[in-house]
């Protein structure tokens, strides 16, 4: 029997909830300076000559390399111009002929194949004319669309790199513990993943659990950004998180979704600050993290929603009861998502040795079915 609210938010809405809360940095309207290419251009290192003389031998004028003026070596009847990719093409040629269907002979060449008007030239304009709509204002940011803006000789963002803090909650966590006490390992967990999703992070000192204190650190966020809690979030009388957030007037995207492990997780604006508020059992923080993290990251930095989902078969069942979707530690071997024994949301081990943790939707699921999974990062 379970005993979850059948009116959990979705993974799914709280993730665009979180999309559509974040502001977005995103491109203006780009429109091309000039023909692109701005004249015709050698697309293959060879030689430049007329076409319509066929395989009759040629002379070779000089050579013309990415970057040299065109216009001293005027291509006539009967000869060619040595010519590297990139290069604009002479006055009076109008194909290229590749170094591999050449033959040098006497100062001259000979053709091994009959060149047709156009070969191996990449034609003024043929990818955009002067003016031209490039991208739409509001693009995401991606390097491609970087490097269009600085071929059109526009001034690109520098991706920002956003500051992260993480801050682990609990009067549990102590450098060495007692048999009743466990160590913090959330806070590099946190500050590994955000590292390695490529913020730049702050991992702070552990908050005891005390509301005076979580006030405090939540009213000093100094530069960052985001701040990635854990623990405290849920149901438990030291879990004082929400009621702090909520005194300090944050706003509150979403407390609590339709997922196991990481139902408690709660996603707060405070001012500029994004909180992500995990639950402080180690697989429901990672996962939690692992789903929304990204998104953030890439709404502030101005990038396409990420997917962070693949798809294998299950090489056995999972156990599944309840009615939330479930992520279960799986390792992978040839491709097949093989379900670890695991013990729940606190067991690190588990997750410590997966390699995915495969969406188990719904019970029923058996081996042979294609799952979609989250790789462990
Ligand atoms: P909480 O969400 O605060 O109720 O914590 C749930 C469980 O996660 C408890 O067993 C905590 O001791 C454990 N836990 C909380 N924070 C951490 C942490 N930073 N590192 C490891 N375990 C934690
Ligand atoms: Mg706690």
């Amino acid at each position: 029997m379970s005993c979850d609210a059948p009116d959990l938010l979705p993974l799914e809405e709280a993730l665009s909830r979180l999309w559509e809360a974040l502001p977005a940095p995103a491109l203006p309207e780009l429109r091309a300076e000039r023909d692109d290419p701005a004249t015709d251009r050698a697309a293959m290192d060879g030689v430049a000559l007329r076409a319509s003389e066929g395989r009759a031998p040629r002379r070779l004028l000089g050579t013309l390399f990415a970057g040299d003026d065109p216009a001293a070596l005027r291509v006539t009847p009967g000869t060619a111009v040595r010519i590297m990719t990139g290069a604009a093409l002479p006055p009076g040629a109008d194909a290229i002929v590749p170094v591999e269907q050449l033959r040098e002979a006497d100062g001259g060449i000979e053709l091994l194949a009959d060149p047709r008007p156009g070969d191996h030239v990449r034609t003024r304009g043929d990818q955009a004319r002067a003016g031209d709509l490039l991208l739409p204002a509001g693009s995401p940011i991606n390097a491609a669309r970087v490097a269009l803006l600085a071929q059109e000789g526009r001034p690109f963002p520098a991706l920002p790199r956003i500051r992260v803090g993480v801050a682990s909650t609990g009067d549990e966590l102590v450098p060495q513990p007692a048999p009743h006490q466990i160590r913090d390992s959330n806070g590099p967990m946190l500050a590994a993943l955000a590292r390695t999703l490529g913020a730049d992070v702050e991992l702070r000192p552990a908050l005891p659990d005390d509301p005076a204190a979580l006030a405090t650190a939540l009213r000093q966020p100094g530069d960052l950004r985001i701040l990635l809690t854990s623990g405290g979030v849920s149901m438990g009388e030291h879990d004082h998180l929400p009621a702090v957030l909520k005194e300090l007037g944050a706003t509150i995207l979403f407390h609590k979704i339709r997922l196991k492990p990481g139902k408690p997780m709660l996603a707060a604006l405070l001012g500029d600050l994004l909180v992500l508020a995990l639950p402080g059992n180690p697989v429901s923080a990672y996962l939690n993290a692992l789903l929304f993290l990204p998104v953030a990251l890439a709404r502030l930095e101005g990038r396409a929603l990420p997917n962070p989902w693949h798809r294998a078969r299950l090489a056995g069942p999972v156990k599944h009861k309840g009615d939330r979707p479930l992520l279960h530690p799986c390792r992978l071997v040839d491709g097949q998502l093989h379900p670890l024994p695991g013990k729940g949301s606190a067991d690190l081990v588990t997750l410590a040795q997966a390699d995915g943790c495969a969406w188990v939707e719904a019970p029923g699921q058996v081996a042979g079915d294609k799952v979609r999974y989250l790789p462990i990062v």
